[in-house]
């Protein structure tokens, strides 16, 4: 283990335990004499691992059995272009929610597939990001979906209510907060998530998608995306991202292991209460989201002095605090504590930040 802390937003840092069984079974996976990215994953062994990633996720995560889990190609953009064409036709109307990039650009996309109306936005009030919440009154009740993003990764905001669409059916974007706290599965219509924040290499996605939504789907979505087909195929309609998938299996393993979502959930929460603590108490450093919408998964800060960003950064490296810039268009600064980040990188990253203050205020 090396004594660095990657704060990176993603590709993010997965769990040691991990990464460390993952090496030492790279080529030699189950007594097989090679990798587990070298087998046909309609092998027998391949079944059972994709059997037994689907299970650990729904154990954790509470899936309803009337909810298909699909494990996809394309990230989180694809599933940007996937929703539109699974849920809807050309001439229905869907509404997003927009706080922030992910969602912004969600709807851009969805606007090519459909009608994609945007109800919800997020306002500054009194220099703080929030988001007005958002009731079914305001939601046309024949539109197809309503999509949102509860953690903005780039803006470092989450919504922590769940918005009122009435029958409407809810998809939300988990990119960046799946499997990081508790939710009630079957209040979404639709879950997606890019795996490289809180789930495994980036490429892969994972898609919870209720039965009844499986067909909806319009006649030119492409086979390896639709939902459908993707479901009667065991998500090997065509070959998956056989080795992502496997490390997928053993986040998934971990984090059973750590007490499941309930228990890192707790940590997760101690680890932003510990960061935004450090932010609030120096004249230093500032934060621009309300408190109600601050996200656990992504803290962006600013420092009072701008000036001082590049010099900030170059003394984290040395001191082993990777990947702390924030992202251009918002500049400043961004710790991503995703589950795989120990309280012991959020500690000594908040000790930096005091002597850093200290020694430059
Ligand atoms: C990272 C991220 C995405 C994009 O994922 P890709 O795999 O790059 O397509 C989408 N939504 C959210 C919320 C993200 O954090």
């Amino acid at each position: 283990m090396s004594d660095i802390f990657n704060f990176c937003a993603g590709p993010a840092m997965l769990p040691t335990e991990v990464m460390q069984q993952a090496q030492a079974e790279f080529i030699n996976w189950q007594g097989l004499g090679c990798s587990v990215m070298e087998i046909s994953h309609r092998s027998k062994e391949f079944i059972a691992l994709a059997e037994q990633s689907e299970q650990d996720l729904r154990d954790l995560l509470n899936v309803p059995k009337d909810y298909a889990v699909l494990f996809a190609h394309g990230g989180g953009r694809g599933q940007f272009s996937a929703v539109p064409q699974n849920l809807a036709h050309a001439d229905q109307s869907a509404a997003y929610l927009i706080n922030g990039s992910w969602s912004e650009g969600a709807h851009k996309e969805g606007s090519k597939y459909l009608n994609a109306q945007v109800i919800g936005r997020s306002v500054i009030e009194q220099g703080l990001a929030l988001v007005p919440e958002i009731n079914a009154a305001e939601i046309d009740q024949s539109l197809a979906y309503y999509h949102y993003c509860p953690n903005e990764t780039v803006e470092g905001m989450e919504i922590n209510w769940l918005p009122d669409s009435g029958n409407v059916p809810l998809v939300a974007d988990m990119s960046s907060c799946i499997l990081s706290k508790e939710i009630d599965v079957s209040k979404f219509g639709v879950i997606y998530a890019g795996a490289q924040k809180n789930i495994g290499p980036s490429g892969l996605s994972v898609v919870l998608v209720r039965n009844e939504l499986l067909d909806q789907a319009r006649n030119t979505t492409p086979s390896f995306m639709h939902y459908k087909t993707m479901a009667n195929f065991q998500s090997m309609y065509n070959t998956p991202p056989t080795y992502a998938w496997y490390l997928a299996g053993l986040v998934f393993k971990w984090l059973k292991a750590k007490g499941g979502v309930a228990a890192i959930e707790k940590i997760n929460n101690q680890k932003a209460a510990h960061l935004y603590d450090c932010i609030d108490g120096s004249d230093f450093f500032l934060n621009h989201v309300h408190a109600d919408y601050r996200s656990r998964m992504n803290v962006v800060f600013h420092l009072a002095d701008p000036t001082l960003d590049a010099l900030f950064l170059s003394e984290a490296e040395k001191a082993g605090l990777r990947a702390l810039k924030g992202h251009r268009i918002v500049g400043g600064m961004r710790a991503s504590i995703y589950n795989a980040m120990p309280l012991e990188g959020v500690k000594v990253l908040t000790e930096f930040m005091r002597e850093f203050a200290r020694s430059h205020g």
